[in-house]
Formats: structure tokens, sequence, C-alpha cells
């Protein structure tokens, strides 16, 4: 049985988590203050503890209602302390669920809007990483990421700024965004412009398995955010795990944006018995109140995952994470030496 310290001891890695989606109601709000900025008067409830946004639509709605909360959020931040803070701050609360490893989805368009250009941003988030590892040993990388509903010469900026400031924490190339918004043929450029080996794209949650076809074959990525609806096609299921394709699994996001009624309807289970290699993230875990301890906590109660089978999503994540070989080795041998 897992609880208590033992659960928090179990080594964990955050795979999917977008770097704007973890400033907390309360970090919004504290940052909003210093800067003189008062947050979109719809951005909170009434309480001042929850973001709010609608839920009450089909999955898409969801989708778009809950990226215009997201912008929203950001919009608060305005210097570069603003980025290092919200950095630091998830990576102190990640490691403290015994969090080893995170890879952040980060924007240079939502740098953009905060008013730090590409270069200043890494390096703010750089400053927030480093204070973190320091005090716990958390190991961080970047995905550079592009931003599907800003349109595929957005996504050729991103790609062009990430491929003319080469940054040794920078090791992926990634889509997010409304999956409905243009089509992933539009986005092929940007993803071969920007030179980086590690790729990953936002596919089969919003939309179809049509499109988890599409991402692996028009972005040649091995790595899909989500995924999840890939279980609707069993051909497609095959087809993904003959290629040993990943899937970035976030249970809580996809129920709170209603891809899923429940955790009974939900494919986690059922991707990691078929064989898929599935990792953990936790999305956006201040808008669908989760943390990466939390969605491990869910795969334990909700999905029967045992310990073994957990710190086996936490070696698949380690395998599969976009980081050199030397760090790689000394995270697996964490996970290793984690007694049960
Ligand atoms: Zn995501």
């Amino acid at each position: 049985m897992l609880f208590g310290d033992s659960f928090r001891k179990l080594p964990k890695v955050d795979l999917h988590v977008h770097l704007e989606g973890t400033i907390t109601p309360e970090m919004a709000k504290k940052i909003a203050s210093r800067n003189n900025v008062i947050p979109s008067p719809q951005l909170m409830d009434s309480s001042g503890e929850h973001f709010r946004w609608s839920s009450d639509g089909d999955a898409r709605h969801n989708l778009i209602a809950f990226l215009k909360a997201y912008d929203d959020a950001t919009s608060v931040m305005k210097r570069r302390e603003d980025y290092s803070d919200i950095t630091y701050d998830y990576l102190h609360r990640a490691a403290q669920e015994g969090c080893v490893y995170v890879e952040f989805f980060i924007s240079a368009d939502h740098g953009a809007m905060v008013g730090l250009d590409y270069k200043e941003m890494i390096g703010a988030i750089a400053d927030g990483y480093e204070k973190a590892k320091k005090e716990s040993g958390i190991e961080m990388r970047l995905i550079s990421t592009c931003v599907r509903h800003y349109g595929p010469e957005a996504a050729l900026k991103v790609a062009d700024v990430t491929r003319g400031y080469h940054h040794p924490l920078v090791t992926g190339f990634g889509m997010a965004g409304d999956e409905n918004a243009h089509t992933i043929a539009d986005f092929r450029p940007a993803f071969m412009a920007s030179g980086l080996a590690g790729r990953t794209a936002h596919a089969g949650e919003a939309s179809g398995p049509e499109t988890v076809r599409q991402a692996r074959d028009i972005l040649q990525v091995r790595r899909f955010g989500h995924m999840v609806r890939a279980i609707e096609d069993v051909k497609l299921m095959e087809e993904q795990k003959s290629i040993l394709a990943v899937p970035e699994v976030c249970v809580s996001s996809n129920i709170a944006l209603k891809v899923y009624p429940d955790y009974k309807s939900h494919p986690l289970r059922r991707f990691f018995d078929y064989g898929l290699k599935v990792v953990l993230g936790s999305d956006d875990p201040s808008f669908f109140n989760t943390s990466i301890g939390r969605e491990y906590k869910i795969a334990h109660d909700h999905f029967g995952f045992t310990e073994t089978e957990l710190l086996q999503l936490s070696r698949n994540a380690v395998e599969e994470a976009f980081v050199g070989e030397a760090v790689r080795g000394q995270l697996l041998d964490k996970i290793a030496a984690h007694k049960h």
C-alpha cells in the first residue's frame, strides 16, 4: 500500500507541463501586485483561490476557454524575475513531491507577451532552475513550443529564434494549443527548422486519432502530447506500439477539459497494459487542480498502478526524456535505488 512518506519518496517525472500553467492563483496575485497590474476580472473565482474558466462545453470549447485563461494568467507577468520565480516555485513544489525531473513546455510567444525576448526568457528560467536545483537536485530541460492557434508563421518564428540561440537547457521542440486550428502539415516547416532532435506535438486530445497519425508522419514525432484518443482506432494503436510511441498522459487535464467524463472511461490503464510506453504529466496543474504527485496518486488509486508499475512510468519518462546521456544515467540510478 502506498501512502504518506513512502509515496512521496517514489521518484516521479513530469514530462508534460506548460510553464505558465504552473502559476498558482496566489503567485499570480503576488506578481500582479508587484507589477501594478490588475488581473483580468474573469481570471479568478470570487474566492480568489482558483482560476475560473468554463468547463461546461465540449472538449474543444473547454480547451479554447482554458487557453484564454492561460493567456490571462500569463499577462500579469512583466519582468525577468517573474519567469524566474514561477520556474523556481514549480520546481520547488515538484521536488517536495519526489519529482526528480521536469520538462517544461516554454513559449517564446508568451515570453513576448511578458515583454521578454527569447534569450531573456531562457535566462530567467535558467536562474529559477539553478536555485531549485541547488536545494533539491531536481533536473529540468525545456521544450521550445509553438502555439498552434497562433498560426504557422508565428510557429516558424519560434523555430527560428530557437535555432538562432542555442542554450543547453533547450533540448526539444514542440507544438501546443488548439488542435483544431490550421492543419498539422502547416507546421512541418517549423518542426524542420528548429534544429532540435527532441520533438513532441499535442495530438489526439481535442482531436481524433487521425491527428496522431499526421503528427507522427508529417512532423516525425514519436512523443505525443496526450494521444489518448488513439484508443478509438485499433490499427493506430498497433502502429503506435510498433514505433514505441510515447503518450504523455495527463489524466486530470483530460477530465477537467471533459475529453473523458470520468476515470473509468480514461484509457491510461488500457494504454499501459497494451504495452505503450506511457509517461505522466501535470499539463497545467494550477488550472486543473493537480500536481505531478497527484497524477501518480490518481494512477495508483483509480487505475490500480502498483509501486513497481509507477516506477516503470518514471523509467519510461527518463528513457524518453530530451536529456543528455549522463543525466539520464543519474536519473535511472535514482529510480533503481528507490527502496520499496
Ligand atoms: Zn499540454
